[in-house]
């Protein structure tokens, strides 16, 4: 166990402290991929679509000012636990969200930084294309499924 206390284990998304929260985030980068949502049955699909602003280590590139040059950039909150459906099931905020365990290549319990890239969790940049490069009436031809991880 790399962590000396297990924080994600004993608190709730709401009990963590800034550090916490922040440490929770497996830095998969695919919270960056363009989702479309489908009016009707509420379905949300992800594509292979990804922010401009990722670069190639999966850091976003205007992080401080996110919010002004991505306003559909999303900030995740404790109180908006209720609404983390729409995340990648491999979203630690969204397995804890869930009840659920950390999986063992969570840099958390491996302790190894690279551990979801060995995983194969980790989005990849050369198999994405940017979302400044594909007008977004196309970006339903690049919609993606998850294999279960
Ligand atoms: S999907 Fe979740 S764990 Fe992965 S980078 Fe986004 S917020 Fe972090
Ligand atoms: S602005 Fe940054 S955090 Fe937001 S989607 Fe783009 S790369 Fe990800």
């Amino acid at each position: 166990m790399a962590a000396e206390t297990s924080f994600w284990k004993t608190k709730t998304l709401a009990q963590m402290n800034q550090r916490e929260w922040e440490s929770l985030c497996d830095g998969c980068g695919r919270c960056c991929l363009q989702k479309l949502l489908d009016d009707e049955t509420e379905e949300v699909f992800y594509t292979r679509v990804i922010c401009r602003y990722l670069d190639k280590d999966r850091r976003c590139g205007c992080y401080e000012t996110r919010h002004i040059k991505v306003p559909e950039c999303v900030w995740l909150k404790p109180e908006d636990v209720e609404q983390f459906h729409w995340l990648p099931a491999t979203c630690s905020y969204r397995l804890i969200a869930e009840g659920k365990e950390l999986p063992d290549w969570h840099p958390l319990v491996s302790g190894r930084r690279d551990s979801l890239v060995d995983a194969g969790i980790a989005v990849t940049c050369q198999q994405l294309v940017k979302d400044d490069e594909v007008p977004e009436d196309d970006w339903q031809e690049h919609i993606i499924q998850w294999v279960e991880q």
